[in-house]
């Protein structure tokens, strides 16, 4: 069942030859399940559907290679301006910790944070989460590719004072969960719906031994499969890791051998030239170009706590893949792409570090090559037939000059109108397919409620939720 989108308007094209993508005009795209058949000029084959391309820019699906969809979208209206002075205001020891979700809440927030991504144009994501029953369905339901990363780790993260950070160490758990891990993404594999992948995830760098990280980097190896693990996340860590080691997290991590090509580093910021740091080697940077490592660039979260990599132009100059992920809420890619950007040109104090092409690439080819995949993230004949399809005549859009342009700095999501899944429409005319996003987001407007009453027993001080992240004004006396 071949599907056509004749003449389109506008489209991104990849050019296998010359590695790049390009602008294309007045093309037909025909796909079948199987994938893309045709990427050019006048399609003579036969379709069973036809779809007018006039006013539609088509994009390769992209490609989200970080998310914590079964936490992040309970934190909504909390995390954003809770203060952590002890911790360098990251949210990771003091909040993390406090407000949690159980697992009806966890089923809603995925369901919230896959449809947001769909309709934000992502045709593939990385789902780390510490695995729920239901896990595999759900998120084959979506209709997404998912790549499962299921988390385990020696040591959780354990705080009595607001400023201390102690680790309770279990080995015997963290093996146990290890193994767990490695049975569930082997389930991913042979899922049904044939859109479920693996990738191996211990889930920070300073929560899991040497032995460890190596044996599930010799896992990722041996399956031939992709590995994330949280590193150079926060100042907290950096100094944890220099304490222990006397190296940067980035340089122990290459000294234990979990550093290379199929290493994806989430977040990778704090590297030894980051200024926060004031670390007296200058390594960091260049072992994860030479290592081929990617890093999972979230640059929404991480502004919000004031915190930036340094910078997205400097990584991708030295050599370093890189790729996008959306580690908080909202689930929205192209703002995440957007805050790509602004923020490393604000970093930078320059407007030529990043253009919007360079995280365009890290959204759709960086990220495939992270996922060590060369069938998604670009629009080629034989790739997957993963697209998105963006009303460039909407108010969003115009006036059209530079259709990438007019979406990552004015329109964001709101002109994308159809997204495709091996050809299946999973959003079709502004509609997700697949979720019932109202009944998601009641769902997880219920489990909010049921993780703010929990706050006060998690928290090291006892502290309520309003406590914890005051409203943003006082209430006002009737
Ligand atoms: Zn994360």
């Amino acid at each position: 069942m071949t599907t056509v989108i004749r003449n389109l308007d506008w489209a991104v094209t990849w050019n296998a030859h010359a590695e790049r993508h390009e602008y294309a005009r007045g093309i037909d795209i025909a796909f079948d399940a199987a994938g893309l058949i045709h990427v050019g000029k006048d399609y003579a084959g036969p379709a069973a559907t036809t779809i007018d391309g006039s006013d539609r820019l088509a994009l390769p699906g992209l490609i989200n290679i970080h998310t914590h969809p079964t936490s992040e979208p309970l934190r909504k209206g909390v995390t954003d301006e809770t203060l952590s002075p002890g911790f360098w205001h990251s949210s990771l020891y003091e909040f993390l910790t406090t407000i949690g979700n159980d697992p009806e809440g966890m089923r809603a927030a995925v369901q919230v944070a896959m449809g947001e991504l769909m309709l934000s144009g992502v045709t593939t994501v990385v789902d780390l989460s510490v695995p729920f029953d239901g896990w595999l369905d759900i998120l084959a339901d979506s209709g997404l590719r998912a790549c499962i990363a299921p988390m385990f780790r020696d040591a959780r993260w354990l705080t009595r004072n607001g400023h201390s950070l102690e680790y309770e160490w279990d080995h015997a758990a963290g093996r146990k969960a290890f193994d767990a891990a490695a049975r569930l993404i082997e389930r991913a594999q042979q899922h049904p719906s044939g859109r479920l992948t693996g990738m191996v995830t211990p889930s920070q760098i300073d929560t899991c031994s040497a032995e460890l990280l190596r044996d599930a980097h010799d896992l990722a190896k041996e399956r031939n499969l992709p590995f994330q693990v949280h590193a150079a996340q926060s100042m907290t860590e950096f100094q944890e890791m220099q304490r222990r080691h006397g190296m940067t997290p980035i340089q122990w991590m290459h000294s234990v051998g979990a550093l290379d090509e199929r290493s994806i580093v989430g977040h990778g910021i704090f590297l030894d030239h980051h200024p926060w740091v004031h670390w007296p080697t200058r390594k960091d940077i260049g072992l994860l170009a030479d290592s081929g490592a990617t890093v999972a660039h979230c640059p929404t979260v991480f502004a919000k706590r004031g915190i930036n990599l340094r910078t997205f132009g400097d990584y991708r100059r030295a050599g370093v893949n890189m790729g996008i992920g959306t580690d908080t809420y909202p689930h929205n890619f192209i703002e995440e792409m957007r805050n790509a950007v602004y923020i490393a040109r604000a970093a930078a104090g320059r407007l030529d570090d990043t253009f919007a092409s360079d995280v365009f690439d890290a959204a759709t080819i960086g990220g495939a090559k992270a996922l060590r995949r060369d069938d998604i993230g670009r629009l080629a004949t034989g790739a997957q037939s993963d697209l998105v399809l963006v009303d460039v005549q909407d108010r969003s859009m115009r006036p059209l000059y530079d259709p990438l342009r007019s979406l990552v700095f004015a329109a964001g999501e709101r002109p994308i109108t159809d997204v495709f899944v091996g050809g299946e429409a999973i959003v079709r005319n502004r509609v997700c397919q697949t979720i019932d996003l109202e009944a998601a987001t009641e769902a997880l407007q219920e489990a909010q409620k049921r993780a703010a009453a929990l706050v006060p027993e998690r928290d090291w001080k006892g502290r309520t939720m309003s406590q914890l992240a005051p409203l943003s004004f006082p209430m006002a006396a009737r």
